[in-house]
């Protein structure tokens, strides 16, 4: 029995009862480098997808990728992000989105994160978004004023069911109205009409005037055409609770009558040494940054799950060093097992016991290391390995890439060994070392380990 923590009941769930799966995930908006807080998210996510497969479920995983009608303030005003970035980077937006994407998708792989089955951009189903407003039109949820079509949220008085807002505290919040043509300050905007006195790189016409769809519009139309009505699992970071999943809850359900999500699964907020990551501080960290460090991106993913999921992270390079040491350990460990066919049946039932109890990844990685402690225990290696199809830290094949020097070094000690000139042996062990590997003397002969 799997159980995830559901977002929208407060409560561990039992998964739904189907043989395939459906998983969506709000994708990135590709104005930027992603940060850390993407990366643990998208991990995340990717736990949940490897979990249900491993535990024999097919899993149709679908990822939007946003690169239109994401404004800077979260009521709808402002500037759209990819085009205010466009601007500041003299570039086109579908040169920056393409740049952007590519770089996601890089540090997806990096970090071992598997690829969603369809990735689909927003500027690519505008026409699929259009129908729909349409439909919320004709069902007298939406409206139009001067500066777009906008979903009425009075019409459905469960907006705030996902983020434990009212439509009255909604209202009262709100101290200076940005939009006064909008009958309440929480209606969102569907369609955008392009600026008059401006000429938008991506603009579409509709029956009601060129524009460009609204941010939240995106993921329903996605994940209609994709998924269907009802999604089994949507996944996201904590900040996209409100307004964002909240309104695509409107939109959907509105649209099909029907729930729109059973699981809704949310990382929380990622901190950089204590702090909020902001612009402000300039503590946006990214992948590069890490990989300039000269650390591991599977060493962030180790470190990621050393933590469960719904716990707020304090990502500290202390932390990574620890997590880098940790996962070398483990390497090591690995280099050094048995060649066995067989699967510990006692841990691996242990093992998914802990993954099946809401993604508990800081249990699942302390039975790891109970199994490689445990002199008794056989067939550790295969063992791991099938760990490894959740856990996802590359080591199936698993191999350390030996430089030419370093061979050539090791056979020189071994030589001096055999001759019993233990001192040159050592010294040559040292250059070893130095060059960040290391001799285990074992009884098959010497084995090569990181440092
Ligand atoms: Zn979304």
């Amino acid at each position: 029995m799997i159980k995830i923590y559901n977002t929208f009941s407060k409560k561990k769930e039992e998964i739904p009862k189907k043989k395939t799966l459906s998983l969506y995930t709000c994708g990135p908006t590709v104005y930027d480098y992603d940060h850390l807080g993407h990366a643990i998210s998208y991990t995340n996510a990717d736990i949940l997808r490897r979990t249900l497969e491993y535990n024999g479920y097919k899993v149709k995983h679908v990822m939007n990728i946003t690169d239109v009608g994401h404004l800077t303030s979260d009521a709808d005003t402002g500037e759209d992000k990819m085009e205010k970035s466009a601007k500041e980077k003299r570039q086109s937006i579908w040169e920056i989105a393409d740049y952007y994407t590519k770089v996601f998708f890089q540090n997806r792989k990096k970090l071992n994160i598997l690829d969603p089955h369809i990735t689909c951009k927003a500027s690519d189903c505008v026409k699929e978004t259009i129908d729909l407003i349409k439909i919320l039109i004709k069902k007298e949820y939406a409206y139009q004023i001067s500066d777009g079509i906008y979903f009425d949220v009075q019409k459905f008085p469960e907006y705030g069911k996902l983020s434990g807002n009212t439509i009255a505290e909604l209202k009262e919040g709100v101290r200076i109205e940005k939009n006064p043509e909008k009958k309440h300050p929480a209606d969102f905007a569907l369609w955008k009409f392009s600026p008059k006195d401006k000429k938008r790189q991506m603009e579409w016409d509709s029956p009601w005037g060129k524009g460009f769809p609204g941010w939240h519009m995106e993921c329903s139309t996605i994940a209609k055409k994709h998924l269907g009505k009802t999604i089994d699992f949507h996944t996201g970071g904590e900040d996209n609770i409100f307004p964002h999943h909240e309104s695509e809850i409107a939109q959907s359900e509105t649209i099909n009558n029907k729930r729109f999500v059973n699981i809704w699964f949310h990382t929380r907020h990622l901190k950089v040494e204590g702090e909020k990551m902001s612009k402000s501080l300039k503590n946006f960290l990214t992948l590069k940054d890490i990989q300039e460090k000269g650390f591991d991106p599977l060493a962030l993913r180790y470190l990621f799950l050393t933590a469960h999921y719904r716990t707020s992270f304090n990502f500290t390079e202390e932390g990574l060093k620890a997590a880098q040491k940790a996962l070398k350990n483990l390497y090591n460990h690995f280099l050094l097992l048995k060649e066995e066919k067989g699967i510990n049946k006692e841990y691996q039932e242990e093992f998914q016991k802990a993954i099946n109890n809401d993604l508990d990844m800081p249990k699942a990685l302390s039975i790891v290391w109970k199994l490689i402690k445990d002199e008794k225990a056989k067939d550790k290696k295969q063992t791991l390995i099938n760990f490894d199809q959740v856990l996802g830290l590359k080591l199936k094949n698993f191999k350390l890439e030996i430089p030419k020097e370093v061979k050539e070094l090791i056979k020189k000690r071994e030589k001096e060994r055999k001759q019993k000139n233990w001192k040159e042996a050592d010294q040559l062990r040292d250059e070893v070392e130095k060059m960040g590997f290391t001799i285990k003397d074992t009884e098959e002969g010497p084995k090569v380990l990181l440092v």
